[in-house]
């Protein structure tokens, strides 16, 4: 993968680098926000390592810049130690996946590289729908009613997993293990957080919505009776 790290305590940045590179991905830095906003938007790396306390614009500017602009991008935040709250705001923000400093960088690359996956390994067929939501799996591409719905990496993940089986409930826990792949402790609320981004994508208006919360089960995906 092409892979761009945002980080600005050098040191760090650059074990960040060299074990990115060891595992064979092609890696750039930058110490700076608004520097590695630039070059993100220019290279269109396949995924941004991003710190959130950052000179110039801060990581969660950074984020929502990319995201404003429709960048596909996938985005690994990291935070400091104990920081739930940016934690959180990253998530909503529209990152893929974080970590907590200090962290191991077996760790590191490990996540890079499921964030590089797909969420699921047995072939799909290539067109899901859901009523009028359509989701085009080989192309990565989302349409409501006709219109596109630009939709972040894991955003897409939660999706797919959710539209293979229409009407089937998903726990936070299930889903939580399918698009995140973690064997280690892993936070339902990123789950919510993920339902909460793409319900205002693809149901923006509560009228009929697709994605439905069962009381102390979890998530389904269904045409509205
Ligand atoms: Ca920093």
């Amino acid at each position: 993968m092409r892979i761009l790290v945002i980080e600005d305590e050098r040191q760090l940045a650059g074990h960040i680098t060299r074990a990115l590179a060891r595992h064979g991905h092609c890696v750039s830095a930058q110490d700076d926000g608004a520097a590695g906003l630039k070059v993100a938007l220019a290279e269109a790396p396949d995924l941004v390592v991003l710190d959130l306390n950052l000179p110039g614009l801060d990581g969660l500017g950074v984020l929502a810049q990319l995201r404003a602009a429709q960048s596909p991008v996938r985005v690994l935040v990291l935070t400091a130690r104990g920081e739930v709250e940016n934690r959180v705001k990253g998530l909503q923000a529209g990152a893929d996946d974080y970590m907590a400093k200090p962290f191991s960088m077996d760790e590191l690359v490990a996540r890079v590289e499921a964030l590089g996956r797909r969420a699921t390994s047995a072939a799909p067929s290539d067109l899901l729908r859901v009523a009028d939501l359509v989701m085009d799996v080989r192309h990565r591409r989302v349409t409501r009613a006709g219109r596109a719905v630009a939709l972040s990496p894991r955003e897409f993940d939660v999706l797919q997993v959710l539209m293979q089986e229409p009407g089937r409930p998903f726990s936070r826990t299930e889903l939580c293990e399918r698009v995140w792949q973690r064997d280690h402790e892993y936070d339902t609320r990123t789950v919510e957080i993920f339902i909460t981004r793409l319900r205002k994508k693809i149901d923006p208006t509560a009228a009929a919505p697709l994605i439905q919360t069962l009381r102390g089960v979890g998530y389904t995906i269904q045409a509205p009776a």
